[in-house]
């Protein structure tokens, strides 16, 4: 054999090589396919069709509305004390310690005197931006709660879609109403001293009669924060885990976020009084805020660039 054709089957073995590993590759990953930065491909639709967590773990990665989440846990749609009431939309997926603090404090409502909870939206299997429902939720550190008692647990699938949403405020939205009782407090209260939890959003009404009713400790009324919305369900917010060193904690923290101890101050009224006036149109013409980019429209470079690995992982 000449040394040239030696030289030439040589390549073609080595050449041979390189196609069977690159078959490899696209056969057992998502490499080349979950993701093309120059389709600027919106992030909704990657998170959404993603089902699956992934398996390393650096966490909840980003900020609450800007990130995504790295080995996920998946939360039981049917525990002894709470029940997932959309299963359908698989969004049950959390960060690990969101995961433990929804079994903590279904137990805890189940022996102040509820059956359990009706849990709502967690996160996608990766967290990240969501097409419907929410702006927060990426990373697998928001949980939604019914304000409604269950009557029981292991509703089938018929009976869950019969599960109508409750709703604790007034009609003129400055009050609570009958719907509210002490139970609701108490659970809140359990959370809200959970070390685990950075914050708790329900409608003002509810934490206005929340300030007037609490005796002794108040310390736990600063971490309830008034929000739109939010007389269905209340929603907590984790704090960064300790093992998410990408997470960002939001800002301004509980201690600074307000003008009082407890949060219980005329910054409270506002939700129940200027915020329901009907909005008058400035006298003088006003410089147009930018505007903030839409959840709706981020692609994967709105997101931290850890995300990308996210996606990428089997
Ligand atoms: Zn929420």
């Amino acid at each position: 054999m000449s040394l040239l054709s030696k030289v030439g089957r040589n390549y073609r073995t080595h050449w041979a090589f390189v196609f069977i590993i690159l078959v490899v590759l696209l056969e057992n990953s998502t490499f080349g396919l979950a993701h093309d930065p120059a389709k600027r491909e919106i992030a909704t639709k990657i998170f959404s069709n993603l089902k699956e967590p992934t398996q390393i773990d650096l966490g909840a990665i980003g900020s609450y509305a800007k990130g995504c989440l790295d080995g996920a846990k998946q939360l039981p749609f049917n525990g002894p004390y709470w029940q997932v009431l959309h299963p359908n939309r698989k969004r049950n997926w959390g960060h690990p310690e969101t995961i433990e603090l929804i079994k903590r404090v279904s137990k805890a409502a189940n022996s102040i005197g509820w059956t359990g909870l009706y849990i709502g939206d967690i996160s996608q299997a990766r967290g990240g931006p969501m097409p419907y429902g929410h702006k927060s939720h990426q990373m697998g550190l928001d949980v939604d709660i019914w304000l409604t008692q269950p009557k029981r647990m292991g509703l089938t699938q018929a009976e869950l879609k019969t599960v109508k949403p409750l709703s604790v405020r007034s009609q003129d939205k400055r009050k609570t109403n009958r719907n509210w009782t002490k139970k609701h407090m108490e659970i809140l209260k359990t959370i809200a001293l959970d070390a685990a939890v950075d914050r708790v959003f329900i409608t003002a009404p509810a934490k206005i009669l929340m300030c007037q009713q609490t005796k002794g400790n108040r310390s736990w009324l600063q971490k309830i924060r008034p929000i739109g919305g939010h007389h269905q369900h209340f929603h907590i917010r984790l704090k960064c885990p300790p093992s998410s060193s990408l997470c960002v904690p939001q800002k301004p923290s509980i201690p600074n976020i307000s003008q009082s101890e407890d949060g219980c101050d005329h910054t409270l009224k506002w939700w129940v009084t200027t915020a329901l006036e009907p909005y008058k149109k400035p006298l003088k013409p006003q410089k147009k805020p930018k505007l903030k980019k839409s959840v709706l429209d981020f692609t994967m470079t709105d997101l931290p660039k850890q995300c990308l690995s996210v996606i990428h992982q089997n």
